[in-house]
């Protein structure tokens, strides 16, 4: 398994090797500011005391306090949080918010806790970490495995330690707990924005064959976004495996079978498949939707698509990178693609702020308006320099970075 700080860092070293940043500040944002461990007790629902790691890291905060999510995930390390932080710092600066990069986590499958336990567990990392979060300094959200219900329990616990009930300590929330209008969708909805932008540029047809590989937060909400739009999602996934129905999957009625089976396998209509068929598939976009170090050196050369845009963060290996690049087939960049739920959350911390609630149309028509001028910034820039799209986007963010940064 490849270590996804190494590729994080791997694609820093990349991006500067075309742009020279000055060799401190290369230096400064190859390593995270500050790394905090902590050992949680929980009392299970049996009586026993269980212990968790859980994490935060803090990697850079030179154009805002630290923001990011905090996943909950059985293979989360310390060397995941930190890659993610990192891919936090860069996004921030893509999309030209004033927030700097982190992340947290704890080790666990959420899925076998009871939700009792969840709810101890979820309030236990903000005791742990208590002291080093706040509005103006590090405002964690969700990631995967992590919901509106969980911030609220986070939210309303940092309120009691704390006595700041703004909520501006962390985004993500419900609606009628502080909450942003359009959050939930953020995510899908500003990858969405990414493609509408591109998709006439890198010659795609008005209606897509869309793979997505990854049924959660953000795989199924772009699902029924694309789908609405008129583009066709063909094959989908999630944890237990992958499935095809050629003809289009009927999105609303996959979503109610999933609420109810618990997973896409055995949707009426659709054929099992491996995750591998998944991705060698034929299409216009293959959107990788899940975790970490899905393309690789070993599937790279078997994609058949006409695009990848990543809603994932990390789905692609800088190797694979290489490959795709060299096959002619575009990789719109995670730091970007996947910008809409932080830059939402964003919009959430300024309205906590300000006490303030702005209507749904307002949150999608500043998101689309960043989306679309960021892309085109990434798009420009990946021609002039005659590079892919991601060192593209590390560029234009180490340049901003940079600007904040006084040696
Ligand atoms: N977890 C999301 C991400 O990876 C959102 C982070 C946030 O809203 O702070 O971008």
């Amino acid at each position: 398994m490849n270590n996804p700080f190494e590729n994080a860092l791997e694609q820093l070293q990349r991006a500067n090797a075309i742009t020279s940043l000055h060799p401190d500040i290369l230096q400064i944002l190859s390593h995270p500011n500050r790394e905090v461990r902590a050992s949680i007790p929980v009392r299970m629902d049996d009586g026993s005391l269980k212990i968790f790691e859980a994490y935060r890291v803090q990697y850079n905060n030179a154009r805002g306090p630290y923001k990011g999510g905090i996943r909950f995930h059985q293979n989360t390390d310390i060397n995941e949080v930190k890659a993610l932080a990192l891919w936090m710092t860069i996004k921030c600066a893509v999309v030209n918010i004033p927030l700097g990069g982190g992340k947290g986590g704890i080790t666990i499958d959420p899925k076998k806790l009871s939700k009792t336990e969840l709810e101890k567990l979820s309030r236990a990392w903000i005791r742990a970490f208590a002291e080093i979060i706040g509005p103006h300094k590090d405002i964690p959200a969700p990631d995967v495995n992590t919901t509106s219900e969980i911030m609220n329990w986070m939210n309303n616990e940092f309120s009691k330690i704390t006595g700041d009930t703004s909520g501006a300590v962390i985004t993500g929330k419900p609606i009628n707990a502080g909450g942003s209008e359009g959050r939930g969708i953020a995510t899908a909805q500003g990858g969405f924005y990414v493609f509408e932008t591109v998709r006439e540029k890198i010659a795609l047809p008005a209606s897509c064959n869309v793979v997505i590989q990854g049924f959660g937060n953000a795989g199924a909400h772009a699902a029924e976004i694309w789908s609405k739009a008129g583009h066709k999602i063909i094959a989908t996934s999630d944890s237990k495996g992958a499935i095809l129905n050629s003809a289009g999957l009927d999105i609303t009625e996959l979503e109610k079978y999933k609420k109810v089976s618990g997973s896409v396998i055995g949707f009426p209509g659709s054929k099992t498949i491996s995750t591998e068929e998944l991705f060698a598939l034929e299409c216009d976009v293959l959107i990788p939707a899940a975790l970490e170090n899905q393309i690789t050196l070993d599937n790279a050369s078997q994609i058949q698509a006409k695009c990848i845009l990543e809603l994932a963060n990390g789905p692609t290996t800088p190797e694979a990178d290489d490959i795709l690049f060299a096959r002619g087939i575009p990789v719109i960049p995670d730091v970007l693609a996947n910008a809409g739920g932080v830059t939402v959350s964003c919009f959430e911390w300024e309205q906590n702020l300000k006490n303030e609630h702005w209507s749904e149309t307002m949150v999608f028509e500043k998101l689309q308006k960043m989306m679309q001028t960021e892309t085109m910034n990434v798009f420009t820039r990946a021609q002039e320099l005659k590079t892919d799209l991601r060192r593209s986007a590390f560029i234009i963010a180490l340049e901003r970075i940079k600007k904040n940064i006084t040696l």
